[in-house]
């Protein structure tokens, strides 16, 4: 599919007149479409709940228009579930999904009256421990182990994941939490990250329907809700076909009734847990050509580098890229799309075609809207972005300033230096 970009030349023009580059924009009415239709595809089930992953795109801003479509907020840190307590998620608006939780934590999600999702077995009791009592509702992650294949295509290894229970443990923590007075249970799984086919969702449903099935047998417990969790993908690259999110519905629907509706569970909830598909596609990062410089290949400098998008150093992910204004001139000459880190891995692309770059063009870094400036950090000294919002009617709103060196600084603001350095 053609990737174009949700933002013209002239807007982003008139844009870098007032917030120098770089910066992260980010397309409400495309955040509001993809919403809309992700809650019509789940229509047909009753309880049927979005968990924002707050981790993928950290901003009250964005998370407050996910909000007005009922969304609540997925969190597993301290500070994610204090953003989720400032924009008013609380109780059952909050999913506390963490691994190797720190007491301090559990306690506020305790506070707050998150539904809290159980990474361990062992976690039973440290959270007993901490907060003094089980919460009547109450979920556990399961981690089935070996290898999720669809078809003969293998999609993760949850076998090396660190997440999750295994089903011997999943069916003694049901028992445990009962015992210790639980009511109403839960059950999570994150198996494959970043899928981009309409089956995922349905395959591991089934899995989890199943499971449900038994524990209930096998327990007799009730089955409040099953977090199908994150993983639909979207398609970084103009190859790939994005996700029917109408035919991933409609497969799990499917799934639905054929394992749980016969065992007189219709009543189970479908909660997700999307961060990716929610804002991916809805943010891009804007950056300026800088330097060119040619020596064994071509490079051209931007200032953007991957302190503002991590995903291409760390994972050496593709993000598609247009120059703005050449989008249709021919792909005729090969770059490497660099930022200004001292570390080689520094590349938003690598042997990338793309038409002549002059200094000065404005380039768009494609699909940045989650895990894109939330993985961010400031190697180098370098500084974070702005991020901005390009509302519906085509105005466009600072949803967050840039970093100062005042900010980087901050953390020596109880020694004498800092009189030098945060001025
Ligand atoms: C990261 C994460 C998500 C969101 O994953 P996406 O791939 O962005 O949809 C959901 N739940 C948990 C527990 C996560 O760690």
């Amino acid at each position: 599919m053609k990737k174009e970009t949700f933002v013209t030349k002239d807007q982003l023009e008139e844009i870098v007149k007032e917030y120098p580059t770089p910066f992260h924009l980010y397309d409400e009415k495309g955040i509001r479409r993809n919403i809309r239709a992700l809650k019509e595809a789940f229509s047909w089930n009753k309880g049927y709940k979005e968990y924002f992953a707050v981790k993928a795109t950290p901003n009250p801003f964005l998370i407050n228009i996910l909000r007005e479509y009922g969304c609540g907020c997925d969190c597993s840190s301290y500070t994610e579930l204090m953003l989720s307590e400032a924009v008013g998620a609380l109780k059952e608006d909050i999913m506390f999904s963490s691994n190797d939780t720190p007491a301090e934590e559990f306690a506020y999600a305790d506070r707050l009256g998150a539904i809290i999702n159980l990474d361990d077995i062992t976690h039973i009791d440290f959270l007993e421990n901490v907060i003094g009592h089980i919460p009547e509702t109450i979920s556990c992650r399961y981690n089935p182990g070996g290898l999720f294949k669809i078809s003969n295509d293998i999609m993760d290894n949850p076998g090396d994941s660190k997440y999750g229970m295994t089903t011997e443990q999943l069916f003694d923590a049901f028992k445990i939490l009962k015992e210790k007075g639980a009511k109403e249970f839960g059950i999570h799984a994150f198996l494959a990250s970043n899928t981009v086919t309409n089956e995922y969702y349905p395959m591991l449903a089934k899995v989890l329907f199943e499971v449900a099935v038994k524990l209930k047998q096998e327990t007799g417990v009730h089955i409040k809700f099953i977090n199908l969790s994150g993983g639909i993908g979207i398609p970084y690259t103009p190859d790939q076909e994005p996700n029917d999110i109408r035919m991933i519905g409609d497969g799990v629907r499917r799934v639905y009734e054929e394992v749980l509706t016969p065992e007189g569970m219709d009543d189970v909830a479908i909660y997700t847990e999307l961060g990716r598909f929610m804002m991916g596609p809805y943010g891009c990062l804007v950056t300026k050509a800088i330097h060119q410089k040619h020596t064994h290949k071509e490079y051209i400098g931007v200032d953007a580098c991957a302190v503002n998008l991590m995903r291409p150093a760390m994972y050496g992910a593709y993000h598609h890229i247009t120059v703005m204004g050449k989008e249709k001139k021919a792909l005729d000459h090969k770059y490497d799309i660099v930022g200004s880190l001292c570390e080689n891995n520094d590349k938003f692309a690598i042997d990338r075609m793309l038409p002549k770059i002059d200094m000065g063009d404005l380039l768009v870094i494609h699909d940045t809207g989650a895990h894109g400036f939330s993985m961010g950090y400031n190697y180098n000294g370098k500084l974070k972005s702005a991020e901005l919002l390009l509302k519906e009617d085509g105005g466009v709103q600072l949803i967050r300033r840039a970093e100062t060196p005042a900010d980087y600084f901050a953390t020596f603001d109880c020694f004498e230096v800092a009189k030098n350095l945060m001025k």
